[in-house]
């Protein structure tokens, strides 16, 4: 049996960029073939020998301006329902938003297992929004740099670890 593990956060703030981290570590030759993986939105992974499925949420590029929140939410909703555990992904280099707000709202409600993920978090610009982000109720967060490889052999024990 396979874990559902869904990245979710706001537009932007890295989700794509982690889940082609985490799913290029376990899938080296797979996603060694250029284009073919770009677009995934799932991909199935193994983290210390628990297979997981890794769910991506998807760009809102085609949504209409005023119904982005929304989108957003009903994504978010969706993802959180279909999963055994959230990576919930802030970005520490930018104040919190209404819709990181929104979304932590659906994760305290939904009472899955979380991690709260700090992305970006590569130097000293990230250290305001990664005590800001206690704001949101959730706990500590754990400091990651999906870009620059850093923290993620922490969020794949942490992974482990609430499973
Ligand atoms: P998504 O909309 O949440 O899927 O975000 P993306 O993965 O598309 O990334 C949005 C932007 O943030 C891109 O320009 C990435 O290169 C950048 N980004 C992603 N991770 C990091 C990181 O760890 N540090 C920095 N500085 N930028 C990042
Ligand atoms: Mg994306």
């Amino acid at each position: 049996m396979a874990y559902t593990v869904a990245i979710i956060g706001r537009p932007n703030v890295g989700k794509s960029t982690l889940f082609n981290r985490l799913a290029g570590r376990r899938l080296a030759l797979v996603d060694d073939l250029p284009g073919l993986t770009r677009d995934r939105k799932e991909t199935q992974i193994r983290i210390n020998r628990r297979d997981v499925v890794l769910t991506d949420t998807a760009g809102l590029e085609d949504a209409e301006p005023g119904s982005i929140a929304a989108r957003m939410r009903e994504q978010s909703e969706q993802a959180i329902a279909e999963s055994d555990l959230i990576l919930f992904v802030i970005d520490a280099r930018a104040e919190l938003t209404s819709v990181d707000r929104g979304i932590a709202d659906l994760v305290r409600s939904s009472g899955k297992p979380f991690i709260l993920v700090a992305n970006k978090s590569e130097s000293r610009a990230s250290d305001a929004g990664y005590y800001g982000s206690y704001e949101l109720g959730l706990g500590e967060p754990l400091p990651v740099s999906a870009e620059h490889n850093m923290g993620l052999g922490d969020l794949m024990a942490e992974v482990t670890n609430r499973l």
